[in-house]
């Protein structure tokens, strides 16, 4: 459902992607790996319309969206989670569930799309009043999840979900993922630091190195490479 061609960001003088390849397919959670400045956000940048790239070609549902205007990819379901900070903290959490159906004319269709984010994340659910703000760090990063669910995405590209989350928060962020993606069959694009835990959820991986991907395969294969294994998961 999406596939990038010799994609290359440059940010100034700086390469940030220099040929990148990389493929979804329809129903996949794919994670995208790799150390700190590999080129894992500026992917996803590009991918959302947000940085431009200076070569390379993007297809998503066999439509060339190289050059298409952010909303224009939103609409069509490429939808990026915003980092779980940048809810809106004033606004209650039914607010800013409300605020992921901007692009829905029809306001009981909003509803009935906030009532399926209830339904999958229950604890949004419990707190619908509170303010955004006074939620924990997970629970944060679960309203920003939801907001995005609020558009139908098809294809939904997150950035780090699991930062600064305690490990038995990573797990269930990366479980929530999990389960929209068997629930209603949506296709992931997962960047992750959690290198072990983003294995054990994505179908598949790549792994970038400076702008380029240096393996990829199932993610099965790629927990058991002495490669990954040495380089991202520490030895023991
Ligand atoms: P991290 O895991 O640390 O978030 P990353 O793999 O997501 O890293 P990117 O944020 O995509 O890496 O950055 C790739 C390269 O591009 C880095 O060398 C970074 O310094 C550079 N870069 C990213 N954003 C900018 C920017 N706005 N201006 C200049 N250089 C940038």
């Amino acid at each position: 459902m999406l596939q990038v061609t010799g994609l290359e960001v440059y940010y100034g003088e700086v390469r940030a992607l220099s040929g990148l390849d990389l493929r979804v397919r329809e129903g996949e959670i794919v994670a995208l790996l790799g150390n700190n400045g590999a080129g894992k956000t500026t992917v996803l940048s590009a991918l959302s319309g947000l940085v431009r790239p200076a070569a390379g070609r993007i297809t998503y549902e066999g439509r060339d969206v190289t050059d298409a205007p952010p909303p224009e990819r939103v609409a069509a379901g490429l939808v990026q989670v915003p980092e779980g900070r940048r809810i809106f903290s004033t606004l209650t959490v039914h607010e800013n569930l409300q605020l992921g159906g901007y692009l829905q004319r029809d306001n009981r269709e909003v509803a009935r799309r906030i009532a399926e984010v209830y339904a999958l994340l229950p604890r949004l659910a419990e707190r619908r009043e509170q303010q955004g703000g006074t939620l924990s760090g997970g629970e944060q990063q679960m309203l920003a999840i939801g907001r995005a669910l609020v558009t139908r995405p098809r294809l939904l590209m997150l950035d780090e979900p699991s930062m600064g989350l305690a490990p038995l928060l990573v797990t269930a962020v990366l479980e929530v993922v999990a389960d929209i993606n068997t629930k209603h069959g949506t296709s992931v694009l997962l960047v992750e630091q959690n290198t072990r835990a983003a294995l054990r959820f994505a179908d598949r991986a790549y792994v970038l190195e400076d702008g380029r991907v240096a393996l990829t395969g199932p993610a099965g294969e790629l927990a058991a490479d002495k490669r990954v294994t040495e380089a991202y998961l520490g030895t023991a």
